[in-house]
């Protein structure tokens, strides 16, 4: 089937009064930018809906962006024909042919938006039903719950015609609900977490810790390519990368193993914190759950949260290991978070990590270091940059490498 254009329905932003309006063209903004590729297509979006005019592009490749625009609630491919009833008879009678299979039913639903028209909506349903009904043998007309609805609309510039709504991503437009900071590790959590965050439109930076020499140039290609995986879903994201090695090794050398986890956690955070209050973010998100390893305790989250008063958010705190997978699978990071690169928490994890550290004794143990100046040096050492569409940080080899390990 050859669509014409492409009806778009907002989610939630409808219900958002005096902001509708911002929100309207956030998602507008952030529609054009995910389709940018696609030059043909006009799109224009209106208080109720969007209308995506194809002008001869593949709606398959469209539909397949929209499906990870945040705020789009449904949508549907639509085909618009010249106000005649034989057009609009031809058009039903292809989109029928789309779906049926026999024994399936059906129901016509026709909206007038100009009166002109020489048939009214009853006329129309009546003789668009009979024309199906004689194309497909074996077809039933059913008024509740039909498995095909033909849904058309008779405007004042066409006859547009579509089969049912098709669900969208939902959520919130990326960007109506401000800046957040992102702590992004090459694992599976954290990507989802972002995802989840995006979902209800916050605008993530991602922050990822690496220290080389132990962790190598891939270990910080993967936490980039995980970031341009993610993409699809807000258009660019800035990455902001901080080097890590000067505070894991003074930790190891001075603190007694049993802390060296929860210390490292707390300047992870408070790098965060700082880097958010640089670039006007409002809170800070990771991927920690419950329950998974020994930071992941009430008792550590405690202890690692003591060092800053901005909101921490943990978007998939309550999520079972194989719910967080399941979306991950979709999203389509789990493969590349699974990729075997070391990371800077696995090199220097402790032995025996404790699984119920005590805040005083996390903060007496920091009195040994030197906590402004690593953490100064750390931030002077940060380099940002921004990860585009299609962006590919790691080579075929490499990733054929990664899956011998
Ligand atoms: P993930 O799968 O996201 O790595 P995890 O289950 O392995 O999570 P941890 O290793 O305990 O859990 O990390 C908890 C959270 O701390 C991560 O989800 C992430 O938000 C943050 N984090 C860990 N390592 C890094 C890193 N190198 N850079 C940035 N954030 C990190
Ligand atoms: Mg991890």
């Amino acid at each position: 089937m050859q669509y014409t254009e492409i009806m778009v329905r907002y989610g939630e932003l409808s219900t958002k009064g005096k902001n509708r309006q911002s929100f309207i063209d956030r998602l507008a903004h952030n529609t054009r930018q995910a389709l940018r590729d696609f030059p043909r297509l006009e799109i224009k979006a209106h208080r109720d809906r969007m209308h995506i005019k194809l002008n001869g592009t593949d709606s398959k490749a469209v539909t397949a962006r929209l499906d990870r625009i945040f705020g789009i609630q449904n949508y549907s491919p639509t085909v618009r024909v010249e106000k005649e009833f034989a057009a609009a008879k031809q058009a039903a009678i292809a989109l029928v042919k789309e779906l049926f299979e026999p024994g399936m039913t059906f129901k016509v639903n026709t909206r007038r938006a100009d009166h002109k028209f020489k048939y009214d909506t009853n006329q129309m349903n009546d003789l668009l039903g009979g024309a199906i009904l004689e194309a497909f043998p074996g077809i039933k007309v059913q008024m509740k719950d039909p498995e095909i609805l033909i849904r058309v609309e008779v405007r004042i510039d066409g006859i547009y015609l579509s089969l049912g709504k098709i669900k969208a991503a939902g959520g919130m437009p990326v960007g109506t609900a401000g800046k957040g900071m992102m702590m992004l590790s090459g694992g599976i959590d954290s990507p989802v977490a972002a995802y989840l965050a995006m979902k209800r439109g916050v605008e993530v930076e991602m922050v990822h810790f690496f220290s080389p020499p132990y962790t190598s140039e891939q270990a910080l290609n993967k936490a980039k390519e995980l970031t341009a995986k993610l993409t699809p879903y807000t258009g660019t994201i800035k990455f902001i990368e901080v080097p890590f090695t000067e505070i894991q090794e003074t930790i190891k050398h001075n603190l007694p193993s049993g802390y060296l986890m929860t210390v490292q956690r707390r300047f992870m955070l408070r790098l965060t914190e700082r880097i958010a209050e640089q670039r006007h973010g409002l809170a800070i998100f990771n991927g920690e759950a419950l329950g998974q390893v020994a930071s992941q305790t009430l008792e550590s989250m405690a202890a690692i949260n003591d060092v800053t008063t901005m909101p921490v958010i943990r978007p998939v705190v309550s999520l079972d290991k194989t719910e967080i997978i399941a979306l991950a699978q979709k999203i389509g990071t789990f493969d590349l978070s699974i990729q075997p690169f070391e990371d800077c928490c696995t090199i220097f994890a402790p032995p025996a990590p404790k699984t119920k550290p005590r805040i005083e004794r996390a903060r007496e143990y920091e009195q040994r270091l030197d906590v402004d100046g690593l953490i100064d040096r750390a931030l002077a050492g940060t380099k940002i940059s921004a990860i585009h569409v299609g962006e590919q940080f790691l080579n075929q080899q490499q990733e054929e490498f990664a899956d011998l390990l």
